[in-house]
């Protein structure tokens, strides 16, 4: 439902828990973050109110300057801390906002390749299928685009990695995300007002879009794979 992603110069924990209040206006049922700290990736996830997930993180807290954070909307899978996301996968972190309506030929497909998914949503298969290929050698960046072509419906999609501190991977087939630029910091949101407080230099993907986000910026690419040129906005919010 929400998507909030930092690459930040500093502790990126209440920076996504703060843009995730952000997000509360478009309801939830469950949250949760991911971040990766010393190469090392890690999550936490809570049903229920942002508090919850603010409480949980009091006792066990997630240091890193690199991070993504949902709001969850459950459409396949019960509200659960289970079902909540990121969804992980080996290394592989990911949030999803909308459907993946061919889930469940993934996750057969999946089956038949000996993987078995732990969660009743839709979106588990889209980190199955990029650990998946990443196990086959793929690097994380082909690993995302070769998943982002067996998914079927409406998303957004974004990526975070073990041992990747300055790489975030968007895409955008059917529901909105925009990549906010900060200075040598970069961001990621479903919408401005996430990243109201951030930056207010966005560009929109477009529908088929993907894009690799490092701190140096962002490598924007169309449906077909071919290197994009997206405007950037300035975006006005009152706060
Ligand atoms: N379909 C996904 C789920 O149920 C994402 C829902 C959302 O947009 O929050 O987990």
């Amino acid at each position: 439902c929400g998507i909030i992603g930092v690459l930040g110069k500093n502790e990126v924990a209440p920076l996504l828990v703060e843009s995730l209040k952000r997000l509360e206006y478009r309801g939830y049922d469950s949250s949760g973050i991911a971040t990766v700290n010393g190469g090392v990736l890690d999550r936490r996830r809570a049903v229920g109110k942002l508090v919850n997930l603010s409480d949980l993180l009091v006792h066990e807290p997630l240091a890193g300057k690199s991070g993504i954070g949902h709001t969850r909307w459950a459409t396949h899978g019960a509200p659960t801390a289970t079902n909540a996301h990121p969804h992980k996968a080996g290394p592989v972190a990911v949030v999803h906002n909308g459907i993946i309506e061919n889930y469940q030929a993934l996750r057969a497909e999946l089956a038949e390749a000996g993987i078995a998914a732990q969660t009743q949503t839709d979106t588990e298969t889209v980190a199955l299928l990029t650990r998946m290929f990443m196990e086959r050698g793929m690097d994380a960046r082909t690993a995302a685009v070769e998943t982002l072509g067996k998914l079927e419906g409406a998303f957004a999609l974004l990526w975070l990695f073990d041992g990747e501190e300055d790489l975030m991977i968007a895409a955008r087939k059917g529901s909105p995300l925009a990549i906010g630029y900060g200075d040598g910091e970069m961001f990621v949101g479903s919408d401005a007002i996430a990243l109201a407080p951030m930056t207010d230099r966005l560009t929109y993907l477009e529908e088929g879009d993907y894009a690799f986000i490092t701190r140096a910026g962002a490598e924007i690419f169309d449906a077909e794979g071919r290197h994009a040129n997206r405007s950037e906005q300035r975006i006005e919010l009152g706060q």
